[in-house]
């Protein structure tokens, strides 16, 4: 038996045990991810997510408007699988007009600033109204995933949004990944079967070669330690 075949058992029992000591709301984040499918099925495995119109916590994703069609697709999917509702949350329109109107279609690459003002109207803006009075957010980060994230931790405290946030997959390699979602047959966003190891948005994402790291598609253009959205802002 290899050493990461029995990964999930005990982040599922540490997910149960850190959600029956939160108070509720707690949101779970699906951003399309082969990590939030992971998350997920984690959190239905501990148990936390209640039936249909029950009280468990609410899964969202933040449409952008900016996917890629691949990606709308497989939102179904997920739902299907798991047999929950995946909430989507959206740009207000006003500030996606106004940031339309600045940028156009494709002004996110011409500066770091002004892609970090589009992330910051399509996906950090819709993320704080969600977070507003929940206790606790789970995601599908992963510390091997970039060095903006190499000291992630399975609890912290999430300081831009003020509250708890739980990463159950904090410490998994991508052998560990990779074993859990081929165990559990879990369906994933069809891009990565054309060479994407990490799902964003369409201007934004791209696939990689072999051996390339992670995160190396997304924003390809800009330094290592740039590519965060500010979904994810850590000190
Ligand atoms: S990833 Fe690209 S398209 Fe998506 S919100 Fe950020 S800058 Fe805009």
């Amino acid at each position: 038996m290899s050493s990461n075949s029995l990964r999930g058992d005990k982040e599922a029992g540490a997910l149960s045990r850190i959600l029956s000591a939160l108070r509720p709301p707690v949101a779970m984040a699906f951003s399309y991810q082969a990590e939030d499918a992971a998350a997920l099925h984690l959190l239905l495995r501990a148990g936390a997510l209640a039936p249909e119109g029950g009280a468990g916590p609410e899964v969202f994703t933040l449409d952008t408007r900016r996917l890629f069609p691949e990606t709308g697709a497989y939102h179904r999917e997920a739902e299907l699988f798991f047999n929950v509702t995946i909430h989507r949350y959206y740009p207000d329109p006003e500030e996606e007009k106004a940031l339309e109107a600045e940028l156009g279609e494709w002004g996110m690459r011409e500066s770091l600033e002004k892609r970090r003002r589009c992330c910051e109207v399509r996906k950090v803006r819709p993320l704080g109204k969600i977070l507003a009075g929940k206790s606790a957010w789970v995601t599908g980060l992963r510390a091997a995933q970039s060095v903006t994230r190499s000291d992630l931790k399975l609890l912290e405290y999430d300081e831009k949004f003020g509250l708890i946030k739980i990463n159950p997959l904090a410490d998994w390699s991508d052998e560990d990944l990779a074993a859990y979602i081929g165990r559990h047959r879990i369906p994933l966003n069809p891009l990565y079967a054309r060479g994407f190891k990490s799902i964003g948005c369409a201007p934004c994402t791209r696939a990689v070669r072999e051996g390339e790291d992670t995160r190396s598609g997304r924003w390809w253009w800009e330094l290592p330690d740039h590519k965060e959205c500010g979904l994810h802002s850590r000190r």
